[in-house]
């Protein structure tokens, strides 16, 4: 698919990342089919994705996983899964520790042309709030959003970033846990069969 070898070759932002403390060079992290029935829009690669080139093998994917209910096999399996980050390579780290944000060069650059690419998806997770701004058009909160998770299934599901820095987050929302998982893992599974 020429779109994906594109993106592949993308080094938009070359300068950008060897400025950051890590001084990388860009490594797009590319996985989709046209065939997808489940989008998964994260936020951008880490460090751990930037040296496997996979996404979410990290810590964060097992939670995702958890939260969804899919075995590695059906995650990673492009012709059903899409997973599609705000920016596809890792940005580097803020003076923090923290990833820096995706470089919005990124979607502004190839992400109409990968979603109108996808055209068999029935099912999105809006992963974290770079991804529930851009698709949703919101200026709210991430929590806010995900509590009116009922205004946008059962087509589009946003949840909380996967990331050991939410852990906190979601004991002070169990909420999350007990009425959005059993929807969404019924909704996958109506997806998948
Ligand atoms: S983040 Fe996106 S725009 Fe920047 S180099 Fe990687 S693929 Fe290109």
């Amino acid at each position: 698919m020429r779109l994906k070898a594109d993106i592949r070759a993308c080094r938009i932002c070359a300068d950008r990342f060897a400025a950051t403390r890590t001084g990388h060079a860009p490594r797009p992290v590319v996985w989709f089919r046209p065939s997808a029935r489940i989008l998964i829009v994260g936020q951008a690669p880490g460090a751990r994705v930037h040296e496997s080139g996979k996404p979410f093998t990290d810590p964060s994917g097992d939670r995702l996983r958890d939260w969804m209910g899919v075995s590695e096999d059906v995650f990673y399996d492009r012709d059903r899964v899409a997973i599609l980050p705000m920016a596809f390579c890792f940005p580097g780290y803020d003076a923090k520790g923290g990833d820096l944000p995706p470089p919005p060069i990124c979607a502004k650059t190839w992400r109409a042309q990968v979603i109108a690419a996808l055209s068999e998806v029935e099912l999105t997770l809006l992963v974290g709030g770079y991804a529930q701004k851009w698709h949703l058009g919101t200026s709210a909160g991430v929590r806010e959003t995900v509590r009116g998770w009922r205004d946008h299934a059962p087509r589009v599901f946003p949840l909380p970033h996967p990331s050991w820095r939410n852990t906190a987050w979601l004991r002070k929302n169990p909420w999350f846990e007990a009425e959005v998982l059993p929807d969404l893992r019924r909704r996958i599974g109506e997806v998948l069969s």
